[in-house]
């Protein structure tokens, strides 16, 4: 079954088409990772996904129920973006909390949620810190962590980590993956390092210019291309 089916999805801004005709089908459980050129699209379909853009055609489908008209607060959906954007004067359990008091969860439910997400995430000891007193990977967990006290079914990452540096981006891929396969929740993955996409995908798509070149595994696309462009992107270093 398709967790998520986007078909024949277009979007334009003012007069400036962005997204030509996208057609994506992600399985149930699997990490699919969305490739391409910066300008290409990428941020503007995965917000449209999570109903922070509007579509202009086509149709978006979670589990079993078209969202183009649902909001974001009532998707089963949970993203995490590259700047964190955590609340800087909040505590790292307010700010794992925070969707949960929106959705006027009760203090207790807030508080397990939360303190379960830390314990899978090892933010235990930092629960009552502020975002400036942690580091770059520990604020990365941190927003991983608000996706996760949603129990959404779907996640969606942007570019979550190219804010860090190159070793600490290489032990996030690994955590970012088993948290995927210990959850059991299907990933919707953007970036522009082809390497990141080579390592994390079961499927790559790769973008360009507001539409899909090709969509395959790893090394089906890197062994057969299906033109120049996907030849060049994913043969070049990033
Ligand atoms: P990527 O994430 O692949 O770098 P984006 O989805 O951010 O690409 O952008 C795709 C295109 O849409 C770019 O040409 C960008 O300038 C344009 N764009 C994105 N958001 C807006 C907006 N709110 N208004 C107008 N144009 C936008
Ligand atoms: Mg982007």
């Amino acid at each position: 079954m398709a967790a998520v089916t986007i078909q024949n999805v277009e979007k334009t801004f003012g007069t400036l088409k962005v997204i030509h005709g996208v057609n994506i089908e992600v399985k149930e459980h699997e990490f699919v990772v969305l490739v391409g050129p910066s300008g290409c699209g990428k941020s503007t379909l995965l917000r449209m996904i999570a109903g922070l853009e509007t579509i202009s055609d086509g149709e978006i489908v979670i589990g079993e129920k078209v969202v183009n008209n649902v909001h974001p607060r009532d998707r089963d959906i949970a993203m995490v973006f590259q700047n964190y954007a955590l609340y800087p004067h909040m505590s790292i359990f307010d700010n794992m909390g925070f969707s949960l008091k929106l959705r006027k969860r009760s203090k207790a439910e807030i508080e397990k949620k939360v303190n379960e997400a830390a314990g899978i995430l090892n933010l235990v000891p930092f629960l009552q810190r502020e975002p400036r007193q942690l580091s770059g990977g520990q604020r990365q967990r941190v927003a991983m962590g608000r996706a996760l006290v949603r129990d959404a079914q779907v996640f969606l990452f942007d570019e979550p980590l190219s804010n860090l540096d190159a070793k600490l981006r290489v032990t996030m891929r690994t955590e970012i993956k088993a948290l995927h396969q210990r959850l059991k929740t299907t990933s919707i993955y953007v970036t522009h390092d082809q390497i990141e996409a080579m390592t994390m995908a079961d499927r790559i798509v790769v973008m360009n210019a507001g539409r899909v070149e090709q969509i395959g595994a790893p090394l089906e696309l890197y062994d057969h291309p299906g033109n120049l462009f996907v030849a060049g992107f994913l043969g070049s270093p990033s």
